[in-house]
Formats: C-alpha cells, structure tokens, sequence
C-alpha cells in the first residue's frame, strides 16, 4: 500500500513515543501513515514478543494507521548490515513514502542508533535502479529525524495539540511496558525501565508540553532535518499569523 509517510523504529513503541502525534495528526488529515518496527521486541525487559506483537497493533489503530509491521531483525542486535538494509529499502519500495520518520542517531540504546544509521542509507539506496529489490526504485523526499533521549535543537516543531491525548492512548496499548500499581518488582534489579516508572507519562506530557511551548502550541514534537528546508516566500511563511503564535 503506498503510504504518505512512514515512521520507522527499532522497537515497536518507538514510534508511537517519539513522533505518534504526528502520526495521528496526518491520519486526521487523511493521510496514509504507517509505522514500520525493525525488530519484535523480544528482548524486552517486559512483555513477550507475542504481547508487544498484539500492543503494536493496538497502538495502530489508535493512531489510525494504515500499515503497522514488524520486520525479523533480531532485538538488542540490530546491526548496520547489507542484509538489513535490503529489508528496509524493499519496505520503502513497497509503500513508497514521501515521507520518512526515524529515530536521531544519537542515543543510548544502540538498537536507535543503528536503526537511525540503517534508515538514512535505505532511503537513499531505495532510489538506486541497480540494486534490486521486490518494487521499483523509489526514493523518498525526505527523511525526518525524531526525539529519542537525547535533546536536540529541532529544525520545526509539530503542533500535536489536538492528537495528544490519542498519542498518550497508543502509548498506554503497550499495557505490559508500563507501571501498574497492582505490579511488585519495582526496583531496579528487579527489571524496572524507564518506560515502566510511574512518572513515565508525565515526561512524555511535560516534553511535548515544552516544544509545544516553543510554537505557541500547547503541545507540540520536536523533528531535525540535515538538508536545508526551501522557503520560496519568507514573507507569508513568517507572515502576522506566525508571528502571533509566538509567545
Ligand atoms: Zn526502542
């Protein structure tokens, strides 16, 4: 199915963290979205790969996308390979995105990093004839990277304030990632992760909360682009309107 835009993660909530309300926000434009896990989660601290498989679907129909997939690259191995290229460059083939979401390609978690690696090399390599693939050639227009962890200076920022509460709903699909109250083990030798604190979803909130802040938005996810952005009109870009959002 041709697609939009397409966001790519290492694990299948990734996406819905970093950019899910973007993603719910060109869904209720009518646009087809669709998110793309390079892995199946099953080195997850929490959760099996059959409960995260059945959260990540979950999570799409929040968003309302209209692919959700999970590719075979091992967890916790996800590794820059031709191989793994090849499988990412044939996805872009297939739903031929004018847009790609991935993750910065700075983080903690290496399986982020690579997959921020993998990606950019695909998106570029999709539109080489020579390289054969199941589809035709097909090179996005441009590749947006998204916040993981790590803070950036954004190049724009998305008002998401009418798709935030849906974002916080796909995030909660994820139902074993997450604290629960009724749950012991909570230390962190005993598996605790970030996602599984309590105070997890006010970060989320408080970061969207902050970028929003920035736009004159109540909530808002911040993107990084390498290529220079072409403005043909700077007057109406920056025009009265703009300059009324800003705080
Ligand atoms: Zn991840």
């Amino acid at each position: 199915m041709t697609l939009d835009a397409l966001a790519f993660g290492a694990h299948a909530d990734d996406a819905e963290l970093s950019c899910g309300g973007t993603l719910i926000k060109l869904a209720g434009m009518g646009y087809k979205t669709g998110v793309i896990a390079l892995t199946c989660g099953e080195m997850g601290t929490r959760g099996s790969a059959e409960i995260r498989a059945r959260e990540f679907a979950q999570a799409a129909e929040v968003m309302g996308l209209a692919v959700h997939k999970m590719l075979d690259i091992p967890d916790g191995r996800v590794e820059v390979t031709w191989e793994n290229k090849l499988k990412i460059i044939s996805e872009i083939r297939a739903h031929k995105p004018r847009i790609i979401f991935a993750p910065h390609w700075i983080d903690r978690h290496p399986d982020h990093e690579n997959a921020s690696q993998l990606v950019r090399a695909s998106v570029y390599l999709a539109g080489l004839k020579r390289i054969e693939t199941a589809g035709d050639a097909f090179r996005p227009v441009r590749l947006v990277f998204c916040q993981g962890r790590v803070e950036f200076a954004p190049s724009f920022v998305i008002d998401i304030t009418d798709a935030q509460a849906q974002k916080m709903n796909a995030i909660q699909a994820y139902a074993s990632q997450f604290h629960r109250p009724d749950r012991t083990g909570s230390r962190p030798e005993s598996g605790e992760t970030l996602i599984g604190r309590p105070e997890f979803l006010e970060l989320i909130e408080a970061r969207d909360r902050r970028y929003g802040a920035q736009i004159g938005a109540k909530y808002g996810e911040a993107f990084l682009v390498r290529e220079a952005l072409r403005v043909d009109d700077p007057v109406a870009f920056f025009g009265p309107e703009y300059l009324w959002t800003i705080p």
